[in-house]
């Protein structure tokens, strides 16, 4: 099973503090892990991305694609384009996009769809409120989001997805889910991804995963890594977390 820690930028950054960032990455990354360790930046910032990590063993990806190829679509930016620009992976359905942006189920299947037809990777986010934690409908709505997506593409396409598991509740407010809550939710995921294949996808979790927590959570038998937000921004938090795995 591949191993990630991938880095979700969101909108943030510039070009100098990327600069000193990517620069710092590169620079004290543990080169002998096989820890696949990814970036996710803002579109503008990809070249840059490419430039500063030639020759790194760290990738980068985007935080969002088109449904489009190309044509008359103002401000979109299609799977094309990004294998173009040398990206490898793209994440797809980050909670964000679901609540801001009215991403629905089907929108992020389609848009796996797309990645994968393009040689992306895609990294497929579900997750549950904390309302629908509360209400035990945990594993409920999970298994909706996971199947929609899963029903989409062929049995032999799943294991080249990457899931990421991210409760809403726990993103960006400091308030991770603790590793029990976390494995028995992957244990579940993976049950269901191994009915389609019997390889299954890895299963990242993410949700305030910081150098602190990092190491027991991925101590668990079903994470295979992490997806991390704000404590990406930061080269020794995020340096400190590839390294926890
Ligand atoms: C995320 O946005 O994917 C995320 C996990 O954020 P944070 O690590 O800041 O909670």
């Amino acid at each position: 099973m591949n191993k990630y820690v991938i880095g979700n930028w969101k909108m943030n950054g510039s070009w100098e503090e990327n600069s000193l960032l990517l620069n710092l990455l590169k620079n004290n990354i543990n080169k002998s892990s096989k820890v696949k360790t990814v970036v996710c930046v803002p579109y503008p910032y990809l070249v840059q991305a490419k430039g500063l990590l030639l020759n790194s063993n760290i990738s980068y990806g985007a935080q969002d694609l088109s449904t489009y190829n190309n044509g008359a679509y103002t401000g979109e930016v299609s799977a094309g384009m990004l294998a173009d620009l040398g990206c490898k992976y793209v994440i797809v359905g980050h909670s964000e996009r679901r609540i801001y942006f009215k991403e629905s189920n089907e929108l992020v299947a389609n848009k796996t769809k797309i990645a994968l037809q393009n040689n992306l990777t895609p990294i497929v986010c579900i997750g549950e409120t904390l309302e629908q934690r509360q209400s035990n409908q945990t594993f409920n709505i999970l298994e909706i989001q996971l199947k929609a997506i899963l029903d989409e593409l062929t049995n032999d396409q799943i294991p080249n997805i990457i899931l990421a598991y991210e409760p809403i509740w726990a993103i960006g407010t400091g308030q991770s889910a603790t590793k029990e809550q976390a494995q028995e939710v992957h244990n579940y995921l993976r049950k269901i991804c191994l009915e389609y294949n019997k390889i299954s996808p890895s299963i990242l979790y993410g949700g305030s995963l910081k150098a602190n927590n990092a190491q027991e959570i991925f101590a668990m038998q079903d994470i295979d890594g992490g997806l991390i937000g704000g404590a990406s921004l930061i080269a020794n938090e995020f340096l400190a977390i590839s390294n926890s795995l």
